[in-house]
């Protein structure tokens, strides 16, 4: 037996579909926005985020897994996938033909040496999206509304937008003097960790969460006290379009953000469930001014966030949100081979099954019918297709419903025929897709798609999956339409 590594989970069976139903709805969303997929490599040069995550944060100076491979090269575990995905925006020239902005989207693994605790891992998944090239708040406001989106079509409800703005160069210098100047008065009495900041960079003190400090942060200078009139501007911009997209937020004017690359809009995404559970934050982003560049690409402004899945799914277990979602994995077909000859002939039977579209197993093991139904119950198998040499004489099946008992009679070159007509009796009549969800999962790209509706639903039922009644905090533009 091997232990796991300290702070690393399995993720299997139906936990395994509970994520990959939460990166399917969350690449659609972004999809919906024009973005594309970015798969970029786990392991980085360590300067990478040296110069993006930054040498202030908690993430560089205590989390990062860096090592030095076998060519002596400093090479680090990605931290968080920003980084990676602008500088493979910038290596592989997409910023070159100045088509702005560039979009996308990445799902993968991160480590944080982290102490592990309740949701907290050092390796954890995290989806995220970047728009590099941002030339307009109306664009920062258009990335903030698609996580909020992202996050409804998840089924998250009562989401509130918490956000900040970090201004520009000139906000932040004369925010930082001020800082300076406060907390000078008190450093000597605040934690380790804020002393270290109060040097490297001194706005990560108001990330602070020590008890004690917080008594100190909450008489601090405000940054909204000291924006320039365009970093007000580009502000009020956003909280417009996020009033006319109908998003709720709180200014939280403590909000900053652990890496250093944020500049301009910062914002978190926090859920309180309807029984009043809150949750705190599910995903957090914000503008960077210099991060493209820093990386080697042209001076331009980006936009994005970043969702853990881990937290996503154990929110949404606590608050049972995936009663919603289709993530039981029925197996078809179960074929019950009686004896030596039909377990042979079972494969190629297996095979055309499969072949036309139909999960299949087989029962290999020639055991008696009573233990071969208990397999198959244990598989979750819808039918069951009874194969003894007598059917492979007269080239007739029995098929059996495992819920139900019902058994029928069906011919060899018919049985496909048969199971086509069978699962699409339980099928939505309307929807030629041959499954019964319509969810991001669905392979069907137009039938259900409703002229106006982003959710893929027919209609706004308790299926939909904006879980809206009928009101203006419908996401799917299907409400508000009505
Ligand atoms: P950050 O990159 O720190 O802004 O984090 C973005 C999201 O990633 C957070 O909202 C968390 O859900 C998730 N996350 C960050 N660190 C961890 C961790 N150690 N374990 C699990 N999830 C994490």
């Amino acid at each position: 037996m091997f232990n796991l590594v300290k702070g690393t989970h399995d993720v299997i069976l139906k936990d395994a579909r509970k994520y990959s139903y939460i990166e399917v709805v969350l690449e659609r969303a972004a999809e919906l926005y024009g973005y594309k997929e970015f798969r970029t490599p786990i392991i980085e040069t360590s300067e990478l985020f040296l110069r993006s995550v930054g040498n202030s944060s908690d993430i560089v100076r205590k989390e990062m897994y860096t090592f030095d491979d076998k060519g002596g090269r400093s090479i680090t575990l990605r931290p968080e996938i920003t980084a990676g995905t602008i500088r493979s925006m910038v290596a592989n020239k997409l910023f070159a033909m100045q088509d702005y902005p560039v979009k996308g989207y990445y799902c993968g693994p991160c480590f944080r040496y982290e102490r592990p605790q309740q949701g907290r891992y050092r390796q954890f998944n995290q989806f995220g999206v970047e728009c590099a090239g941002v030339i307009r708040s109306e664009r920062d406001a258009e990335v903030i509304s698609m996580g909020y989106n992202s996050l409804m079509m998840l089924g998250f409800k009562n989401l509130e937008l918490k956000i900040n703005t970090l201004g520009d160069e000139e906000t932040r210098a004369n925010y930082r003097a001020a800082l300076k100047d406060y907390f000078a008065k008190y450093i000597d009495t605040m934690c380790d960790d804020c002393k270290e900041r109060f040097k490297l960079n001194i706005l990560r003190i108001l990330d602070c969460k020590v008890e004690n400090d917080r008594k100190i942060i909450d008489g601090a200078p405000k940054i909204s006290d000291y924006l320039t009139e365009k970093a007000k501007a580009d502000f009020d911009t956003i909280l417009k379009n996020l009033d006319k997209l109908g998003i709720k937020y709180t200014i939280d004017p403590e909000l900053v953000r652990g890496l250093d690359y944020y500049s301009g809009v910062v914002f978190e995404f926090h859920y309180t469930s309807s029984a009043g559970k809150n949750y705190g934050a599910i995903g957090a982003g914000g503008h960077y001014n210099n991060l493209v560049h820093e990386i080697g690409g042209p001076e331009i402004e980006g936009c994005g966030y970043a969702m853990g899945i881990e937290r996503l799914a154990s929110v949404m277990e606590d608050d049972n949100l995936f009663a919603e979602a289709d993530i039981d994995q029925f197996l078809d077909v179960y074929i019950m081979p009686l004896g030596e000859r039909a377990i042979s002939e079972s494969l190629s039977i297996a095979n055309l099954i499969r072949m036309s579209g139909y999960t299949c197993d087989i029962c290999l093991e020639n055991k008696g019918m009573g233990q071969m139904f208990k397999k198959g119950e244990r598989r979750d198998a819808l039918y069951a297709l009874i194969v003894g040499d007598n059917e492979l004489d007269s080239h007739k099946f029995v098929l059996k419903n495992m819920l139900s008992q019902e058994q029928i009679e069906v011919n060899e070159d018919e049985l496909i025929d048969k199971l086509d007509s069978l699962f699409a009796e339980d099928d939505d009549d309307d929807c030629c897709c041959g499954h019964d969800h319509h969810d991001g999962e669905c392979c069907c790209e137009h039938e259900h798609h409703e002229e106006g509706c982003s959710c893929h639903e027919h209609q706004h039922d308790e299926n939909c999956s904006c879980h809206e009644e009928n009101d203006s905090e419908c996401h799917c533009g299907w409400h508000n339409k009505e």
